[in-house]
């Protein structure tokens, strides 16, 4: 158990910081229900009782079903004498409950706090997420409106499904007299073995039921849990015919959540399902603007532009880079250029280095002009083809590490003169032709992409 829950907790937290933190728990006894962890210091086992004391308890439970409680001890090695072991339990009152525990503990236990940052204002829109984002709004005006429950998102890994929903959470608290629970499914999970455990579940099935609006995070998380699927259904059914709000997200549209149970996905295609799409350049440009302005830190548009090229995937690693930046401008007092960038986000850079191929290029270019492939390696020198395939060597120059000789011979074995004749010729015209250059560009930015 300890293995594979130790593999989860690098995989979550990285390399450094478990190397940092994690690294020097040590496996002590399991008495009953309680597995002890041995810390070396004091401070140690602090910090990891903070950080991580939730984390390891759920992991734990999840792992080893004989696991009721984690404590976290200090283990001194003085010379000789036994081990002077230092007792500390970790705060968890929700999951051991010996008693339930009173009411208003169990209800701020129920959801996870909202994230102040995420709000509507700080929700960058465009034409990706304008859709999602109108709906979390109307939703956060009128909740339970016919048409509006449930409301399902759906979209890829970063692209503001958790943003939208803690923007939900907030306007409404700000509004007052609603309950708003919000928590990730993985946490239901928890939550509901562990009311399972302690014999509590209907105080958990109360407590959720009462709420006005229900939001549940990453629901593919569910996926083959069958039981909390069970309760996870039964709940929903029992908050919608109560007339209550229900904001769920997921990776995957309902339809497309095989694993999930039939009549769930069912129940959650009913009301209004928006798909946050994956993010334009210029989505990704307005997003920089939008934080480096909030920053006070003078990013240049050049910069953004580079970076809005290079990190294409995720907004939040798109936020990262602009934010080490950033921090980078502070510590040392220095001005964003495009070199700083390069070398501050070396590393991060060169994980997002696609590397395109000069095939890849030919395709796109072909299509793009409408000619055939082959004539990429043609001997054909009408324009209608021989500029197409001039752009394509451009490119490859341009996208490829390849040398003029190597892109030569992938365009029907031509000379190196040739490309270089391209690239030049190329480069020339897309100074004088403004419409030509707006294609190249384009090019660019798809095979970049
Ligand atoms: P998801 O839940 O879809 O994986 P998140 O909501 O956690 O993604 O978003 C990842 C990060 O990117 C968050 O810091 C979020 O604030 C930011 N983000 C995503 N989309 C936008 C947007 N349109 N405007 C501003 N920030 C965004
Ligand atoms: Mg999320």
């Amino acid at each position: 158990h300890w293995s594979r829950i130790r593999d989860r907790l690098k995989l979550e937290v990285g390399e450094v910081e478990y190397a940092t933190w994690l690294k020097q728990i040590v496996l002590g006894p399991l008495e009953e229900d309680e597995i002890t962890l041995l810390l070396p210091t004091r401070f140690l086992r602090d910090w990891v009782r903070g950080q991580y004391g939730d984390r390891l308890q759920q992991l734990w439970m999840v792992e080893c079903a004989a696991v009721r409680r984690v404590e976290l001890q200090v283990q001194r090695q003085p010379g000789g004498a036994s081990p002077v072991v230092e007792s500390s339990r970790a705060e968890e009152p929700a999951v051991v409950a010996e008693a339930p525990a009173p009411a208003p503990e169990v209800r701020s236990d129920l959801a996870a706090p909202l994230d102040p940052r995420f709000t509507f204002d700080s929700f960058v829109v465009g034409k990706p997420n304008e859709f999602a984002y109108a709906c979390a709004r109307r939703v956060a005006e009128k909740p339970s409106s016919p048409g509006f429950n449930p409301l399902f998102l759906y979209g890829g890994v970063g692209l503001g499904k958790t943003h939208l929903m803690h923007a939900i959470g907030s306007e409404l608290l700000r509004g007052g007299r609603v309950s708003v629970a919000y928590m990730s499914a993985e946490k239901f999970m928890y939550r509901f073995i562990a009311a399972i455990r302690s014999q509590s579940t209907m105080e958990f099935k109360e407590h959720l039921r009462s709420v006005d609006v229900l939001m549940i995070d990453d629901l593919q998380f569910l996926i083959g849990k069958d039981n909390t699927q069970e309760e996870f259904f039964h709940t929903f059914n029992a908050l919608v015919d109560a007339g209550r709000q229900i904001v769920v997200s997921a990776d995957k549209s309902p339809s497309d959540l095989s694993g999930l149970e039939d009549r769930l996905r069912t129940r959650l295609g009913c009301g209004m399902v928006a798909d946050i799409h994956a993010t334009t350049f210029e989505l990704r440009i307005s997003i920089l603007e939008a934080k480096a302005q909030a920053s006070g830190v003078a990013v240049p548009t050049k910069v953004m532009e580079f970076l809005a090229h290079k990190i294409t995937s995720n907004v939040r690693e798109l936020e990262g880079a602009l934010n080490r930046l950033i921090a980078h401008a502070n510590l040392f007092g220095r001005p964003v250029t495009l070199e700083s960038t390069q070398e501050v986000l070396h590393d991060i850079l060169k994980a997002h280095d696609r590397r395109v191929t000069i095939e890849e290029i030919q395709r796109k270019v072909a299509e793009h002009w409408n000619i055939r492939l082959t004539d990429m390696s043609s001997a054909r020198r009408a324009r209608a083809v021989a500029r197409p395939r001039q752009v394509a060597m451009y490119l490859a120059k341009q996208l490829t590490s390849r040398s003029l000789p190597e892109i030569g011979r992938k365009f029907g074995n031509r000379d190196h003169t040739t490309v270089m004749h391209a690239v030049s010729r190329v480069a020339e015209l897309m100074t004088t032709d403004a419409a030509f250059a707006e294609d190249v560009e384009l090019l660019r930015r798809m095979l970049e992409g």
